[in-house]
């Protein structure tokens, strides 16, 4: 008795695994078959750069209160001193030399550079995390991290680059902003001729004049290639167009007086 009641338990095992219709049709009832479930798509990683001062935290900042649900920002490590208006795990996470030189050579970083004589980097955990479960995840980071993370993954990179509208109104903002001392700004704006020098390796340029219409622009492009990914809207796409490196080559004109002026 027992070991017939064993047998049929095992034939019950071996029917289920090869069960090929789906349990409430094999009922009688119609149901859809079973499909396996759609891979999420990976997230995107929407980098933003700049020279300091042309805008490009403004702007992060104005996306993320906007998308929330959608875009993480990648929180890099520095070993900078923090700013006043600086908040440590939100703004950046505020390192020393030594433990930034442990996570660059234990590979913990996903891209790293010596920016304004400070180190910066991207912590790798955390942004594999959100483009796994299809969080786009936003990165500010300069010129030389977009590079490495082209090497990475250029498929999976969306760039822009904030040029500010004249040197005048770099300056002005960067001296407005008051968070750095005299000797940083004037450091920051000798940089600003190298760093202006790279315009060319980004997919989207956008002039920040007007704010609004900067930050317009720049939800446009994360729209148009969210949907160049599936989904989204005929009028975004557009105006991204219209963003891209190749469609605006009057910028040339525009980056060399900024940079002659500087
Ligand atoms: P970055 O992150 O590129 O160094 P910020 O976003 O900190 O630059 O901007 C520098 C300063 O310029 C800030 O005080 C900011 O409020 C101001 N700013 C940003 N965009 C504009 C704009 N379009 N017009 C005028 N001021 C701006
Ligand atoms: P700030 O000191 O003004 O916050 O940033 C200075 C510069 O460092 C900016 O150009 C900013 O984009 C860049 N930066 C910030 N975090 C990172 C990072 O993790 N990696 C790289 N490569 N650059 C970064």
């Amino acid at each position: 008795m027992k070991r017939a009641r064993k047998k049929a338990a095992k034939k019950a095992a071996t029917a289920k695994r090869k069960r090929t219709v789906p349990r409430k049709r094999a009922a009688g009832k119609t149901a859809r078959p079973r499909t396996r479930r759609a891979a999420k798509p990976r997230g995107l990683m929407f980098v933003l750069s700049s020279p300091s001062g042309a805008g490009k935290t403004t702007l992060t900042r104005m996306l993320l209160e906007d998308e929330s649900k959608n875009v993480e920002l990648s929180v890099s490590v520095t070993t900078r001193a923090k700013r006043a208006s600086e908040i440590e795990g939100r703004h950046y996470f505020f390192i020393d030399r030594p433990r930034y030189d442990e996570m660059v050579k234990k590979g913990e970083l996903l891209e790293w550079a010596e920016v304004h004589g400070n180190g910066y980097g991207t912590p790798k955990k955390p942004v594999e995390a959100s483009l796994r479960t299809g969080k786009d995840v936003l990165f500010d980071i300069d010129w030389q991290g977009t590079l490495q993370l082209y090497a990475a993954a250029r498929a999976d990179v969306v760039s822009v680059f904030v040029l500010p509208p004249s040197a005048h109104a770099l300056r002005e903002r960067l001296a407005r902003r008051a968070e750095d001392n005299q000797e940083v700004v004037d450091r920051r704006l000798r940089n600003a001729i190298e760093e202006l020098e790279h315009w060319r390796e980004y997919d989207y340029i956008l002039v920040n004049d007007d704010l609004d219409r900067a930050y317009r622009a720049l939800k446009a492009i994360l729209s148009a290639e969210r949907a160049r990914r599936g989904g989204g809207g005929k009028a975004e796409r557009k105006l991204a167009e219209k963003m891209r490196r190749d469609a605006q080559p009057e910028l040339a004109e525009l980056v060399k007086k900024i940079q002659a002026e500087l």
